[in-house]
């Protein structure tokens, strides 16, 4: 594709990483059919071509409309099926991440939306006031249709989202270690999360049990929070940037007081993230540390994948059903090793036709794009449950809580079954 990047323009790396990228894409149209929101829609604006397009006219400056591009942007999920399709190999991941921002600079959002958009910041990276917004939605969630005339369609579909029941279970902080029983034959840091430990706690502590079963110190930093993924996907550069700042400084210190074998991530979207520090950070004094702490990070199935399951105790396991999260599936391209582990654990592992869509979780973006979101679950689900499967399993807490909107049946995290499957208990959504 030509560009006409104005010269004044191409001082800044961001733009310049752009161009390069737009010059890849060469408007084949073979990521269409990949791309969730054309699928629904069949409208170029809701496509990645058209994303291209748009937000190219908007670097070269001649958007006819910015209020437009803002639209097309918003309600794309970044689930990266188009950049798993695109024979060009168009960096579709980058280019949608260095557009939010600018957008967020360039067109003003109203105040209802940029309020919407504030809180979620405000409140999902940070487990203590996540859980006190649940509890105050669990109370309000009956009313929630009664009250959409007054709050909006966005904050009625986020109470009804609210779990019916809080999730026992403690909060992880740093520092903190968990020792397994026997000889430690390696260690690794775990990032505990933000919202996926107020939502799920038992996935930290499945997560744990299973690494101290294998032998492995898990470690829990001073200082860690949230890995800043989810303001990275609102386009809050300066917020995700800090965030990424305190993870680099909190564990590379840690690494340097006694070195760790990886930093294992347990929620999917997270994982994409930590993966990407060093290109996030590039150009800044932290880059090189970022590099090292991000070849450092590994999804919970690839580090169990490479050491090996410990020895099978369950029998009669019910037959499941695997749904892979956008963020393992495109963002970091881990497919089987979630797959072999849960066979190797006595598991019949099913397939959902067309993989590839995405189920609208998406960090918040079945928060902010609750029609969109709820429609793609439906559909989702309906290609799952027809697989005959009595449980699904997933990599990610978006996921896992999306799907559960929708169906009847058990959804938990990949670790937790192959904690059950190891001697660690049944997960509670089974035993219901
Ligand atoms: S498949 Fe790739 S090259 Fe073709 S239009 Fe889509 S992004 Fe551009
Ligand atoms: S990231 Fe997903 S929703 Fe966005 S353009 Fe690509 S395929 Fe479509």
């Amino acid at each position: 594709m030509r560009t006409q990047i104005p010269d004044a323009l191409l001082g800044d790396p961001d733009i310049v990483e752009m161009d390069a990228i737009l010059r890849k894409c060469v408007h084949c149209g073979f990521c269409l059919p990949a791309c969730p929101t054309y699928s629904l829609t069949g409208d170029e604006r809701a496509s990645p071509r058209g994303r291209i397009y748009l937000i190219k006219s908007m670097i070269e400056g001649d958007a006819q409309d910015a209020a437009s591009i803002v639209s097309s942007v918003d309600s794309c999920l970044s689930c990266l099926a188009c950049a798993s399709a695109c024979p060009s190999g168009v960096d579709y991941q980058h280019f949608i991440d260095l557009a939010r921002p600018r957008l967020e600079e360039l067109v003003p959002r109203p105040m209802g939306d940029a309020f919407v958009r504030a809180m979620l910041a405000r409140i999902l990276p940070y487990p203590q006031r996540f859980r006190v917004a649940l509890a105050l939605a669990r109370i309000a969630r009956p009313f929630a249709d009664l009250l959409e005339p007054l709050i909006g369609e966005r904050m009625a579909a986020m109470l009804r989202m609210a779990p019916a029941r809080p999730q026992p279970g403690e909060l992880l902080t740093g520092p903190r270690q968990f020792a397994p029983t026997v000889t430690p034959i390696g260690r690794v840091g775990l990032l505990a999360g933000c919202a996926q430990q107020v939502l799920r706690p038992a996935i930290n502590e499945a997560t744990v049990r299973l690494l101290n079963r294998m032998g492995i110190e898990v470690t829990l930093t001073k200082g860690m929070g949230c890995c800043g993924a989810l303001v990275h996907h609102l386009g809050r550069a300066a917020e995700s940037h800090a965030a990424v700042r305190v993870a680099v400084d909190a564990w590379s210190a840690e690494a340097a007081r006694n070195p760790l074998d990886a930093i294992i991530v347990n929620a999917a979207g997270c994982g994409t993230h930590v993966k990407d520090y060093g290109f996030v950070m590039r150009g800044t004094p932290q880059e090189d540390a970022a590099r090292r702490i991000a070849s450092l990070a590994r999804d919970v199935t690839e580090f169990v994948a490479e050491r090996g399951l410990p020895p099978m105790r369950v029998g009669g396991l019910p037959r499941i059903v695997y749904h892979d999260a956008c963020s393992l599936l495109h963002g970091q391209k881990v497919t089987e090793p979630p797959r072999q582990l849960l066979r190797a654990a006595g598991f019949e592992v099913l397939e959902v036709p067309g993989r590839h869509f995405c189920c609208g979780s998406a960090g918040s973006y079945n928060l902010l794009q609750p029609a969109t979101a709820s429609e793609l679950d439906r559909r989702r689900v309906a290609a799952i449950e027809a697989t005959g499967a009595e449980v699904i399993v997933t990599g990610n807490i978006g996921c896992l809580e999306q799907l559960a909107q929708q169906t009847r049946l058990p959804v938990v995290h990949t670790v937790e079954l192959l904690d059950w499957a190891t001697g660690g208990p049944c997960p509670a959504e089974l035993s219901r």
